[in-house]
């Protein structure tokens, strides 16, 4: 047992991660990924053993190309294809139904289908990534486990999830908020409990997941309360390409008086907009950190995600009633932006939330720590580990059968 690892896979639109993990030894025996699937720069690189390897294929290519790449050549020549005993699958929207990672029946395939409707990229996919992997590895047809963004959101009460519409428009046609990234909420808050030594069913926290995509969880008693992303991943935070919260008017004024089509908004509002709208530049901080004092469009977007996170942070910290435990960071710009995470917490003086400037300096690149003053509600940054989190439950889950 004490060699036998999970595959974790994780399709997006365009593209495919993957790794192996030994999840007693808490190894990542093989980590990589595979992108531009629609252009001639399409490759997969990995990482085993320390090695660097990268494959180009100078063609379109698509999941089915790249899973069958992954399992018959990369697990084969790495020598990791029999110590595989179950796959872990990444998978966007659960709809209502899940509310814990499961093992993958019929019955758990139609069920993804019926949520791909809120997650029209992304759940199609997943369910091509399931069914390749029982195709090419049949022996694990009944080892193959979904883990979901929207599972750890399904304990946010009705105050947090319904939206003030007619209610038919949840009870019949399930319109609600869901929430995403919970993968990563749960991985943060569990290791943020832990450090702190605080049981997880007492622990409060408020947890920032900033990434391409940002979402914010209020976490009470170890469970998620609230979050900012909703029916889909477009609500909440100002993101890299995505507006966040606006105005839904906004939406017929574009239509009605702008004539703009309806995909046509669709797409402005998810890969224009955000960072990237404002900025007319990049939605990449490493840049937007950088050129924070040269350009005056850089300094106002980024005023403006700090406005928006600092408001959030706020808000959720009524939910917390009697404490604080803990604000937490990550995503690559929570674990590393130095000016994001100052300016922030700079505005919530209020709430007795101080930053350490030498800590906060220190703290990037995969390091976990403190990055407060003593006299502060502590504040975590921790990077995140999906994939740790989808293999130990994948694991868990196969073990328990
Ligand atoms: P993720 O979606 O979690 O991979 O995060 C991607 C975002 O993290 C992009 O906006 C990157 O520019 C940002 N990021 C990555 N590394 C850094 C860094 N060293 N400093 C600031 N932002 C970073």
């Amino acid at each position: 047992m004490i060699n036998k690892s999970v595959l974790v896979i994780n399709c997006g639109s365009s593209s495919l991660k993957f790794s192996v993990i030994n999840v007693l030894k808490k190894k990542i025996l093989l980590s990589g990924l595979s992108e531009n699937f629609e252009n001639k720069n399409a490759y997969i690189k990995w990482t085993f053993n320390s090695q660097k390897e990268k494959k180009n294929f100078y063609s379109k290519i698509d999941h089915k190309i790249i899973l069958k790449y992954l399992i018959n050549k990369i697990l084969q020549k790495t020598l990791l294809y029999n110590n595989i005993i179950a796959v872990g699958h990444r998978i966007v929207h659960g709809g209502e139904k899940f509310t814990e990672s499961v093992i993958i029946t019929k019955k758990v395939i139609e069920a993804i289908k019926k949520a791909s409707i809120f997650a029209p990229l992304h759940n199609p996919i997943q369910l091509i990534g399931i069914s390749e992997s029982i195709k090419i590895l049949p022996h694990l047809k009944n080892k193959q486990v979904a883990v979901f963004d929207t599972s750890f959101h399904q304990t946010i009460p009705e105050t947090s999830y319904l939206y003030a519409l007619p209610i038919k428009f949840y009870e019949k046609y399930k319109i609600r908020r869901y929430g995403a990234h919970g993968t990563s909420h749960k991985y943060v808050s569990k290791m943020a409990s832990k450090i702190l030594n605080i049981p997880l069913d007492k622990f409060n926290c408020i947890s920032c997941h900033l990434g391409n995509g940002s979402s914010i969880t209020a976490i009470k008693n170890g469970k998620s309360i609230d979050t900012s992303m909703g029916l889909t991943p477009l609500e909440g935070l100002v993101m890299g390409t995505r507006c966040g919260n606006i105005d839904p008017a906004i939406i017929f004024y574009m239509f009605n008086k702008l004539n703009i089509k309806i995909d046509k908004i669709n797409k402005i509002l998810t890969e224009k907009s955000g960072m990237l709208g404002l900025t007319h530049i990049t939605s990449d901080f490493r840049y937007l950190e950088n050129n924070y004092l040269n350009d005056f469009r850089i300094k106002r977007a980024v005023d403006i995600f700090i406005h928006s996170l600092s408001k959030y942070i706020a808000s959720y910290s009524i939910l917390m009633e009697n404490k604080i435990n803990a604000i937490i960071f990550t995503g690559g710009i929570g674990e590393n932006s130095v000016l994001i995470r100052e300016k922030t917490i700079e505005k919530l003086k209020i709430l007795n939330i101080f930053i350490n400037h030498k800590l906060n300096n220190k703290i990037k690149f995969g390091k976990i720590g403190l990055i407060n003053t003593n006299n502060s509600v502590p504040i975590l940054v921790i990077p995140t580990n999906e994939e740790l989190m989808i293999a130990n439950d994948t694991f868990n889950i196969i073990i328990k059968k």
